[in-house]
């Protein structure tokens, strides 16, 4: 009832951009939440060509969910444009827009309803079973699914308390597979999963990533060291960019978040000295 009480979104917008290619420009973007004392981003300006996956550091708060949020017009810009594939998100209908990005973020929202329809859910209802299959066994999520008593049929509970953490994100990423859209947003897990679980979903993400660009607030070493471009944000500025060993190099922030966040998780052979 919370839900269905929201005012409508906002949806100015006129043209409907089909499939984009993907190429995204953030220019001189600004955003200010509603009487924060200062801006969650100041002045921010990202160029990602179609199939890139740019890699978002930085300390807390410093702006890198509000940075990927206003892609999908969650929050409208303070100032600057988001442009697809040359065209300003504003002018595309929200219909339009979010066809074309898929986000698999770290709360995932499950309904009280089977597996099948958890995957397909939304605009997606109308996936054949062997459309959902192939996304299930894609985000290798077919081996537990399989084995639920009544497979693809099973319900869920509410919020799908009956799926563990690694289950519920592979879910999600079946749900990214079977949108097929080519903005992919993610929002890695920082929650330790099992080993296996993990295993999965790095291959499956691995995989997703492919042909897509994909913008990712990464807590795990192997996505920023396999993103074409990190990016550190710091207060809301993009303080640096560029590859993982452009910014060891360059021995800045990210260097010094590297140290912080990734070195414990890298393998011995992998420790930098
Ligand atoms: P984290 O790594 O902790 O998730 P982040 O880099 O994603 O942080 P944001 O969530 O984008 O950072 O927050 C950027 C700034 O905006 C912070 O100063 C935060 O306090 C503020 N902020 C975030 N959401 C809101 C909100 N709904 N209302 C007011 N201020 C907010």
């Amino acid at each position: 009832f919370t839900v269905m009480d929201e005012p409508p979104e906002p949806d100015g917008g006129t043209i409907d951009i089909g499939r984009a290619r993907g190429h995204l420009r953030y220019e001189s973007v600004s955003f200010a939440y509603p009487e924060a004392p200062r801006a969650a981003l100041d002045n921010v300006s990202l160029d990602i060509p179609a199939g890139q996956t740019v890699a978002l550091v930085g300390p807390s708060g410093a702006g890198k969910t509000t940075f990927v949020n206003l892609l999908p017009r969650f929050y409208g810009a303070t100032q600057g444009r988001i442009l697809l594939d040359g065209q300003d998100i504003n002018e595309l209908t929200l219909a339009s827009l979010r066809a074309n990005v898929a986000l698999v973020s770290q709360d995932v929202v499950l309904f009280n309803d089977t597996v099948a329809a958890n995957i397909a859910y939304g605009a997606m209802t109308a996936a054949s079973r062997e459309d959902v299959e192939r996304a299930a066994k894609m985000a290798h999520a077919l081996d537990f699914i399989r084995e639920m008593p009544q497979g693809f049929e099973t319900l869920i509970g509410e919020n799908g308390v009956r799926l563990s953490g690694g289950q519920r994100q592979r879910l999600a990423i079946a749900r990214a597979f079977l949108k097929d859209a080519p903005v992919l947003i993610l929002d890695e897990a920082t929650s330790a999963l099992d080993s296996e679980s993990e295993r999965h979903i790095q291959a499956a993400l691995a995989q997703l990533i492919q042909g897509r660009t994909t913008l990712v607030i990464a807590h795990r070493l192997s996505t920023v060291e396999r993103a074409d471009r990190i990016v550190a944000l710091s207060r809301g500025r993009i303080v640096e960019s560029g590859t993982h060993a452009e910014l060891m190099a360059h021995d800045g922030l990210y260097a010094r978040l590297y140290r912080i966040q990734f070195e414990e998780s890298a393998e011995p052979a992998a420790v930098r000295a």
